[in-house]
């Protein structure tokens, strides 16, 4: 994955002529600051690129094109420091084809109560400023991101990298491809869906390969590499002793690492950036790809089972958009209950392929039989999540449109140890609580499929959906089922 610090985001300022020279010469040095500032905060992974003061609508109109030519520019952030009358915006915004991000913030912070006159009014003046930009943006039925608060106050930093983030995670998925190894699951409905609809609207390309392709790819991998390969399992995990260099099933060992190494190439060759596999169609492979599936989604690829493109999509979104912030992001399925009145929570995991950046252990090699897929044992890394604050998050196709579903859940650790259980796991409670947000949940017709983050908040999906033009639903401890129904009535 690209270093989030290749990416910029311009720091565009909005003026008009009317003031003179000089006021524009201030504006400008005081755009420069503020770029400069935000561009020093650690807080923002992206680089904040001033840009000079615009103040016609031709320059606006230039700037707009260049950010939206611009292959490291993943979005403008704007700021009517004066008054910079909106209909010199028009043409500009309306050929911007990147997110946008309007900060109201002012220069000053405070009013100088003793010595305020016209000449601070003049320059300070992002109160009228801001409004008759935004104005132009409702009326041009623009979706932005609208930022408010004085720009060296933390509260505007984290909303502005909150938004760069998601921005990234857009400019990510333009172009982008996503590898399909056999069909969706036979007669599953939630992960279907209208892959022409979703280019249109994400920009990502979702297409099918030939197992036998993937195959090729895994049997010419050689031994060299699969011993090298095998070495850093060694190293990095615990293995289980029959999976050991001299253990009984150590050819398995070798047969997944393969699996692992030909997938990694068929992936890097064809410059995909997530993809899908299905255990009904695994014909020429050995076993079902476990641990190879949870390495590769922890160097970034995005994953989901059965098909599921959608849901790989979003996985591969959200771990750009988590990329350097502490905590782990994977494919999820809510799987089992526990439903004691007094401590209901949700055990997710899937059948093997959870990734391991959300371990809170070194995660353990094991081999175990999986009673569908019809192959050979396949290898897996087992693990538990870190207890902590998380997001459930899906992507549903409603036949119409699509739509986001957030739900904020809190991971726990386990109660008791649980010694059979031969895959890794999360456990979670959702917020407000279980029967709340499993019954709104069911309501939107949410799938069992998640992209799960312990990086991500809700204001980061927030972000994308709005990016995305996608409504979004939030499960979260404001949420009642009546208030969350006729939200969905209003649909
Ligand atoms: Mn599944």
């Amino acid at each position: 994955m690209r270093d989030l610090d290749s990416y910029e985001a311009w720091f565009i300022t909005g003026s008009q002529h009317l003031y003179g020279k000089e006021v524009l010469r201030k504006v400008d040095e005081h755009a420069q600051q503020i770029a400069r500032e935000l561009n020093s905060s650690s807080e923002i992974p992206v680089r904040i690129v001033h840009k000079p003061v615009v103040a016609t609508s031709d320059a606006i109109h230039g700037v707009c094109q260049e950010a939206s030519r611009d292959d490291n520019c993943v979005g403008i952030i704007t700021w009517m420091h004066t008054f910079s009358p909106a209909k010199m915006w028009i043409s500009g915004l309306r050929v911007l084809q990147k997110p946008l991000a309007h900060l109201h913030t002012q220069f000053n912070r405070d009013i100088p109560w003793s010595t305020i006159d016209m000449d601070f009014m003049n320059i300070n003046q992002s109160a009228h400023g801001g409004r008759e930009f935004g104005h132009i943006c409702t009326r041009m039925g623009l979706r932005r991101k609208v930022i408010v608060g004085h720009w060296q106050d933390a509260t505007t930093v984290t909303d502005l990298a909150a938004w760069t983030r998601a921005a990234v995670a857009w400019h990510d998925a333009q172009g982008a491809h996503i590898a399909r190894f056999g069909d969706n699951m036979r007669d599953v409905a939630v992960t279907e869906g209208d892959k022409v609809e979703a280019q249109i609207q994400f920009g990502y390309a979702v297409n099918g390969f030939g197992l036998g392709d993937l195959v090729a790819a895994v049997n010419g991998i050689t031994d060299e590499a699969t011993d090298r390969l095998l070495q850093e399992y060694d190293d990095c995990y615990s293995v289980t002793v029959a999976l050991s260099p001299r253990g009984e099933r150590r050819e398995s060992l070798r047969d997944a690492a393969r699996i692992e190494l030909g997938l990694r190439t068929f992936l890097e060759q064809g410059n995909f950036k997530a993809f899908t596999d299905t255990f009904e169609n695994l014909h020429g492979l050995r076993q079902l790809p476990g641990i190879a599936v949870q390495r590769l989604m922890n160097d970034g690829y995005g994953f989901a089972a059965e098909g599921d493109w959608k849901t790989a999509a979003l996985v591969r979104a959200m771990k750009v958009m988590a990329e350097g912030l502490k905590g782990g992001t994977s494919f999820m399925e809510d799987y089992t209950y526990h439903l004691d009145p007094t401590n209901p929570m949700v055990l997710g995991a899937h059948m093997l392929e959870i990734c391991p950046s959300i371990a809170a252990n070194t995660p353990s090699v094991e081999i175990h039989p999986l009673s569908i897929g019809e192959r050979e044992d396949p290898v897996r890394l087992i693990f538990e999540a870190a207890p902590g604050e998380a997001v459930n998050v899906a992507i549903q196709d409603l036949g119409d449109e699509f739509r986001m579903l957030v739900n904020e859940v809190d991971v726990v650790s386990p109660p008791e140890m649980l010694p059979k259980l031969p895959v890794a796991r999360a456990l979670w409670k959702p917020r407000p609580d279980l029967k709340t947000a499993t019954t709104a949940w069911i309501l939107a017709g949410g799938p069992h499929h998640t992209s799960f983050s312990q990086a991500l908040h809700s204001e980061h999906l927030e972000n994308f959906a709005e990016i995305a033009g996608l409504q979004l639903l939030v499960i979260d401890n404001d949420t009642s089922v009546r208030a969350f129904k006729s939200a969905l009535n209003r649909r």
